[in-house]
This record gives structure tokens, C-alpha cells and sequence, in this order.
């Protein structure tokens, strides 16, 4: 079964610092960045800040170009389109940014906003662009009302709702989330997450859901990949990684996570020592200044990708191939 989106070694450096006498240095903000996502699933995508998780968002939206590495989406790999072509692609994938108050254009009434990517794809016109957004409004539970209102009329979480109902009139097969309720309340932020989940069961649409919080992430994947530094170090099913977490890195983030019930805590290793700079990646494993488990060979080599049971694999020294 061919995946709707495959990312293949995806790199993206960025030139940071120097002058015109040189000394530049490279930011490796992706570095091999390989995922897939199902139809109709939820891919967590979790790390620290400055772990390049949005930069892979941007990079499959096209926002930016990769230096190297595939994206193949619907069987098509979006890195060699350009133009009309990357314009047709782009249709099925939509995003919904962090910051609501920021991405809706606060000049534009809600039904201009929501109906917009019918319009630049050609899919509507006239009043069935009037109609098509009420209906994407209708979905995420606001009123034709809203129509011809502008966003600073909103709430945050309303807001969030019409980046949502947006994000759906064109029917997208792939929506990115990128940290889509960051910026809410914690009540608000549950509405939105249930709101995301029922959309999918009604639409099938998947989602890569990008996010810092690992409480958010689990209750809205099916599968869950770690960045740290511009890498992934662990994939796994939502379920696995929380029981049986085999990264290092994993296991310091779960335990940063306040448990419910104590009988459930783990005896885990918390997060010490700064996160190395990405312009300055440490040899060997990226994580091995801060991790409580290094080996030896951890500061010099480079750890190998082990499968440790289908959909579950991680980066680290620690594991062996099991075959
Ligand atoms: Fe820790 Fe070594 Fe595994 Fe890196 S490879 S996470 S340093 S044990």
C-alpha cells in the first residue's frame, strides 16, 4: 500500500553568521528527515524548539525548498514540480499555522478568508464561493453569520476554528497542524483537538499534527516521531512509544511529562545539560552531551536505525537489529 506522503533523506541547511571575507557556518535544520503518512492518519511530529520540526513542514508545503531528498505525495515527488503543476499538488495539502491572529489577514472578511484556496485553485467562483465557505464554517461549528466578519472579532480559539474551516473547503487529502493550539487555553485547546478528530472521521483526510507537547501529540496520533536536532531518533505507534519508549531522548521527554497516576511514573532520566547548537552538531549521536545512557562509541560514531518491531523503529547505540 503506497502511503499518501513519503519523505525520503530530507536535508535543508541554512548559511548563518560570516561576513563578506566568509566564515560562514551551515545550520543543518534537517538533516535525512525520513516519514511516511497514511491515508486517513495522524503522524505526531514532536521535539524542543529549534528540533526542525515546522522547517519539515514548510519543506513538504513547499514554503521552502529542500537541499536534497524526496517528497512524494499522492506518487508524485513534489521537489521536481514547479509552477501550475507544484500549484495542482499543493491543492490536496493544507496548513493551519500556530498563531491564528497572525495568518488570517485581518483586512479580509471570514468568508473571503475560508473560501481563498477555492479561489486560487479555480474550484469555485461567484456566490458557490459564499456557499462552499458557510458550508466549511457550518463543519467547524460557526454560523453564516461569521461570513462577513473580521478575525479580530473572534476569540482565539474561533479563530483557530475558521484556520480550520479554511484549511477543509478545498477537501484536502493532508492537512499540516503546526502547533495549532499553542497559543489557546487549556479548555479551548481540548474543543480544538476533539473538533480535529471528528473532522477526520467524517472527512478521512490525514493530518501531521507538529507540536512541543507530547500530552497534545498523544491524544490526537496514530503514530509518533521524536525530533531532536534536526533528526528523527525514534517512530513508533502512539501506544508503544509511551510504553515501551527505546530513545533516550524519548524517555527524558515522557518523563518531563506530568503522570496522572504514580503507580504508572517510570524511573526515567530528566533532561540535563543545554541542547548543543545545530550549527555545532556534536560527533557520533547528536544527543550524547545530555544523554544518561551514553556508550563509548556514542561521541564518535554514529548511531545505527534499528527496527525494533514493524512501525517501531529508533536511532541509538543502545539497540540491536532484531531479526
Ligand atoms: Fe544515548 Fe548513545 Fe543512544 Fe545517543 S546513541 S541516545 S548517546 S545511548
Amino acid at each position: 500500500n503506497e502511503s499518501l506522503l513519503r519523505v525520503q533523506d530530507l536535508c535543508k541547511a541554512f548559511a548563518v553568521g560570516g561576513s563578506f571575507l566568509g566564515g560562514k557556518k551551515w545550520l543543518r535544520a534537517v538533516d535525512k528527515v525520513s516519514l511516511h503518512v497514511d491515508r486517513g492518519e495522524t503522524l505526531g511530529l514532536v521535539g524542543e524548539s529549534g528540533s526542525g520540526k515546522t522547517t519539515v513542514g514548510n519543506l513538504i508545503l513547499r514554503l521552502l525548498s529542500p537541499d536534497s531528498g524526496a517528497i512524494v505525495f499522492e506518487g508524485v515527488d513534489m521537489t521536481r514540480l514547479a509552477g501550475s503543476e507544484l500549484v495542482k499538488a499543493r491543492a490536496r495539502m493544507q496548513v493551519v499555522f500556530q498563531d491564528p491572529q497572525s495568518s488570517l489577514d485581518p483586512r479580509m472578511t471570514v468568508g473571503s478568508i475560508v473560501s481563498l484556496p477555492l479561489k486560487i485553485l479555480g474550484l469555485a467562483k461567484g456566490s458557490a464561493l459564499r456557499e462552499r465557505a458557510a458550508s466549511s464554517l457550518a463543519e467547524v461549528g460557526l454560523g453564516p453569520e461569521c461570513l462577513d466578519r473580521y478575525p479580530h472579532e473572534f476569540s482565539g480559539g474561533q479563530r483557530q476554528r475558521i484556520g480550520l474551516a479554511r484549511a477543509l473547503v478545498a477537501s484536502p487529502a493532508f492537512v499540516i497542524m503546526d502547533e495549532p493550539t499553542s497559543a489557546l487555553d487549556v479548555s479551548v485547546q481540548a474543543q480544538i483537538l476533539n473538533l480535529m478528530g471528528d473532522l477526520q472521521s467524517r472527512h478521512g483526510h490525514a493530518y501531521l499534527f507538529i507540536s512541543h507537547d507530547l500530552t497534545v501529540v498523544r491524544h490526537v496520533s496514530h503514530r509518533i516521531a521524536v525530533m531532536y536536532l534536526g533528526a528523527i531518533v525514534e517512530t513508533a505507534p502512539t501506544q508503544t512509544l509511551f510504553d515501551n519508549p527505546a530513545h533516550p531522548y524519548t524517555r527524558a521527554l515522557l518523563a518531563s511529562v506530568p503522570v496522572p497516576d504514580p503507580r504508572n511514573r517510570r524511573n526515567l532520566a530528566l533532561l540535563t545539560g543545554d541542547v548543543p547548537s545545530p550549527v555545532d552538531l556534536p560527533p557520533g549521536c547528536r544527543f550524547h552531551p545530555r544523554c544518561p545512557e551514553a556508550l563509548p562509541q556514542c561521541a564518535s560514531l554514529d548511531p545505527p536505525r534499528v527496527v525494533l518491531a514493524p512501525g517501531h523503529e529508533v536511532v541509538c547505540h543502545l539497540h540491536q537489529q532484531n531479526t
